[in-house]
């Protein structure tokens, strides 16, 4: 009888430390999303289209998400 509650004790304290693992590992990925989230997007100067900087054709400022938007531009 002693032996299960023993066992008993230390699943607990195993399922104890396995739910604070996880209350404490979600609040450090946080600033990682807060990160991806503040990535900024810009419309595309000829047809409206938001972009993430990366991806987007850059001038004088303006971010255009192809090309074609590109040059086009000023038209
Ligand atoms: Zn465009």
């Amino acid at each position: 009888m002693s032996l299960l509650r023993t066992l008993f004790i230390l699943i607990l304290i195993y399922l104890v430390f396995v739910y604070i693992s996880r209350l404490f590992s979600p609040a450090q990925k946080r600033p990682d999303q807060l990160n991806e989230g503040r990535e900024q997007l810009y419309p595309c100067p000829t047809c409206g289209t938001y972009n993430t900087a990366p991806v987007a054709f850059r001038a004088n400022g303006d971010y255009y998400c192809n090309r074609e938007c590109f040059n086009q531009r000023g038209k």
